[in-house]
């Protein structure tokens, strides 16, 4: 017997733990088995037929769909509230396969100067090669992105709040604007995950994702997924099953069994990130505090209006310079001085060798990065000695 739930009833949390999972598995299996077969046999050819036209539900070739990475696709679906989701093996796969699905010569995008680092090469480099037309405007500068997306425009790509400085970008204004000239709107809503900012219901046609960030939560995973419209999704789902970006089947598993404390953890990472940016802008020896959750953040109130909490993620200068840096993160023991964001355990490092060690000092100045800057990605460790964990490291500085 098939149990029916109505989703829309029921909150993030519990979508994430049983979305595709009312019934048991195969061989009355709990949890869902890692399918590691790359293909799938039939007995009859006329069946096999039908799967491979899509006529009838199954599977073919693991590069295509495969029952594990389903599973995955389906909570996400789920719970970001999208018609249809397709999964890659990385964020930034997600993110190409979408632009490149999407768009043709001649075509124009709309974006920010603040997108995440691979994001941007493929707007200044790949794109144009592909004489795809790419304009990008001042991060925040709500104004200037209109006027221009009104000249006309395929597709607007947001992401928000952007790395490293947390610049907040109102999803619905610019949606509306993408609208009256038929553009496709995309948002890269990693730093927020769908439990804190739902950019399909604030007007966006494509919510995606680096899974390798919060939505695995563990650093030991990489992913993507696009969430949008069957249409869409179709579209970009066909591209990668022939470019073949295609996620593993350990790695859906993994993810699987990350979604289901995603409600658990962001809350976690909210509260933890909202005090520790309130101790920092009180501390003499921090100079600046970039955190959207904070009053005094020129992005608080479109945040408070689109998100339900402020993410993991806050940077900050020290005051000093960049020995400064290098004298003090070594110091904290909670921390890994590492790539990425969006882990159990805090992660810290100064954008100038992480991500945006391809820019020269004056490009990061003329985004607002200051040298100094630090990106803390904090964990879900208890907050109190995250922040006795500054106190000890700043007191020696
Ligand atoms: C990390 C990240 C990506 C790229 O994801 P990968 O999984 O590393 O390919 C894209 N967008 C944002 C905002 C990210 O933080």
């Amino acid at each position: 017997m098939s149990k029916k739930v109505n989703w829309n009833e029921v909150s993030e949390g519990t979508k994430a733990i049983w979305s595709g999972e009312l019934d048991c598995f195969q061989d009355h299996a709990s949890q869902m088995p890692v399918v590691l077969s790359v293909a799938y046999g039939y007995e009859d050819l006329d069946e096999w037929y039908d799967v491979a036209l899509g006529k009838k539900k199954g599977h073919i070739y693991s590069r295509n769909t495969n029952p594990t990475m389903e599973l995955f696709e389906e909570k996400m679906r789920i719970i970001e509230n999208a018609e249809a989701s397709t999964s890659f093996a990385t964020g930034m796969a997600a993110i190409s396969n979408t632009l490149f699905a999407l768009l043709k010569p001649n075509d124009k995008v709309v974006s920010i100067k603040d997108s995440y680092g691979g994001t941007s090469k493929i707007f200044l480099d790949f794109l144009p090669k592909n004489n795809v037309n790419v304009v990008l405007c001042e991060t925040g500068n709500h104004e200037e992105m209109e006027a221009e997306i009104a000249k006309g425009c395929t597709l607007v790509y947001l992401e928000t709040p952007t790395n490293p400085t947390l610049k907040v970008i109102d999803i619905e204004r610019i949606s509306k604007a993408a609208k009256k000239v038929g553009a496709i709107v995309v948002v890269d809503n990693t730093f927020s995950t769908p439990i804190n900012q739902k950019p399909l219901e604030l007007g966006a046609d494509i919510s995606l994702h680096s899974a390798t960030k919060f939505l695995g939560g563990h650093s030991d995973a990489t992913g993507g997924i696009v969430c949008g419209s069957k249409e869409l999704v179709k579209q970009i789902y066909h591209y990668r099953e022939i470019t073949g970006a295609t996620m593993h089947p350990l790695t859906a598993y993994l993810l699987v069994r990350s979604l289901k404390t995603l409600e658990l953890r962001i809350q976690r990472h909210n509260d933890n990130a909202l005090r520790l940016a309130q101790y920092l802008s009180r501390h003499k020896k921090i100079d600046q505090v970039f955190y959207p959750g904070l009053e005094t953040h020129p992005g608080h109130k479109i945040a408070k209006e689109q998100m339900n909490g402020y993410g993991g993620v806050l940077s900050f200068t020290l005051k000093g310079d960049y020995n400064t840096v290098k004298e003090f993160l070594p110091k904290l023991n909670f921390a890994h001085m590492a790539a990425s964001l969006g882990a159990v355990g805090s992660l810290a490092g100064p954008p100038k060798t992480t991500s945006h060690v391809e820019l020269t000092e004056k490009e990061r100045e003329q985004l607002g990065i200051p040298e100094s800057l630090i990106r803390y990605s904090v964990g879900v460790e208890n907050i109190e000695d995250l922040i006795d964990d500054f106190d000890k490291a700043l007191s020696q500085i």
